[in-house]
């Protein structure tokens, strides 16, 4: 039986701005993730995704509710939740092995455990051999393949990932996702993926969260039962990415206030 991990529980969120306005980016939403879950968050631009993941990540409060981990509130980071963004957000200055170290340093480890640690993920993300490079010499995929081995070395127990491949072309996307797959499948963790991509969730998750347009809320969850890995080509594939493409124009037509109605 899979534990559950994440009880979000009637989370909302309002922003304050400047001018003084008060901007709802989240509706109370409620989800629960399991233990070894893999979900995929889907909405339209703007609909608070980031915000959810970021007060999962304990990075953001709510504005009302709350979110349990293991039990426990979350109201601050948390190394068991690691954070993936979608910019590399790699330190120029620091090499690839000191970029994947950078969590486990902080941590006080010893400093053979940190390189030791950061060659183990940074093996398994393919990169050992530019351990010793700097971000800059590495191509768009191979940075966001540190960013992981960064998260996986500090041994979350939960991956928030912020639409990771968002900037990363065709190709080198399809790769990173099975790299992801494997990491995942070889390491047991629960992962919750922003991607505003419908063919990545569905390739990716057992579980697809479509959100509604802004205010955020869930419009929908959708298990994905196709054996991974996942054939693009099998028409079940197809048929699924057209129900929720479907479901988010839906929502994109609502937003713009066109033909939706309430
Ligand atoms: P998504 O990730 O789905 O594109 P976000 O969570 O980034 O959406 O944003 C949801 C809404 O909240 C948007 O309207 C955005 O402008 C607003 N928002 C996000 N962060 C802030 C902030 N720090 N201050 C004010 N408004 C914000
Ligand atoms: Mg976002």
């Amino acid at each position: 039986m899979q534990e559950e991990i994440i009880d979000i529980k009637d989370v909302s969120k309002m922003f304050a701005t400047e001018q003084g306005l008060s901007i709802q980016a989240l509706e109370p939403v409620s989800l629960r993730v399991k233990e070894n879950d893999f979900i995929c968050l889907v909405g339209p631009s703007g609909c608070g995704k980031s915000t959810l993941l970021r007060i999962m990540a304990g990075l953001e409060q709510a504005s009302s509710g709350q979110i349990l981990y293991r039990g426990s509130m979350v109201t601050k980071p948390d190394k068991r939740l690691g954070m993936v963004f979608q910019e590399y957000s790699l330190l120029p200055w620091r090499t690839v092995l000191d970029n994947v170290g950078l969590g486990l340093e902080l941590a006080r480890k010893p400093a053979e455990y940190c390189r030791k640690t950061a060659i183990k993920y940074l093996e398994m993300v393919g990169l050992e051999n530019f351990a010793g490079s700097y971000p800059y010499e590495l191509s768009g995929g191979m940075r966001q393949r540190v960013a992981i081995a960064r998260a996986l070395a500090n041994d979350p127990d939960v991956l928030l990932m912020d639409e990771p491949f968002g900037a990363l072309d065709a190709h080198t996307r399809i790769i990173l996702q099975k790299e992801l797959l494997k990491v995942w499948e070889a390491n047991r963790k629960t992962i919750v993926f922003v991607t505003h991509s419908v063919d990545e969730a569905i390739y990716l998750a057992d579980r697809i969260v479509v959100m509604t347009a802004g205010p955020g809320n869930i419009k929908g969850q959708i298990d994905v039962s196709m054996p991974r890995p996942r054939d693009r080509a099998n028409p079940a594939y197809g048929k699924l990415s057209a129900r929720i493409l479907d479901m988010l124009e839906e929502e994109v037509a609502a937003s713009q206030g066109v033909g939706y109605k309430q």
